[in-house]
């Protein structure tokens, strides 16, 4: 938590409790939620918070890159406290979103490197298929 409340003061940010709580939650679960059920999951603890406020806690998040924003299309967005670059498969079926490990971006960025004209900055990827779950 000590990364959180540095970035926020260095940024001139007010780290409010609705703030730290999503981030808190994000910190505690390797799901990758939706806006939605992050929103669910506070409602116990902070009743008062609307679904508006944790999207904007949410982009606060995202802004200062303690919080990747993951497009998994059709405008939906999941939400990882994991900011370090990582690969990420979603399962067609149930929609879960898993870390990929080991998938080397920098391998990954030369070789498309070698084969444009770029200079490549970053890289996002996704990758689909069927949990363990859902194939039986
Ligand atoms: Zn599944
Ligand atoms: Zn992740």
């Amino acid at each position: 938590m000590e990364n959180i409340t540095s970035i926020f003061k260095e940024k001139k940010l007010k780290l409010t409790p609705q703030r730290l709580a999503v981030y808190k939650y994000l910190m505690s679960t390797h799901d990758h939620p939706s806006a939605e059920i992050i929103y669910k999951a506070l409602q116990p603890e902070y009743p008062t918070m609307s679904l508006a406020t944790v999207y904007k806690a949410l982009k606060t998040l995202v802004e200062v890159n303690l919080v990747q924003e993951i497009n998994v299309g059709e405008g939906n967005f999941r939400y990882d406290a994991n900011s370090t670059e990582h690969a990420h498969i979603q399962c067609i079926n149930c929609g879960k979103v898993t870390d990929l490990e080991n998938i080397s971006f920098s391998a990954l960025n030369k070789t498309a490197e070698e084969n444009s004209e770029y200079k490549i900055l970053s890289n996002k990827i996704f990758f689909y298929g069927l949990c363990t779950d859902c194939n039986k």
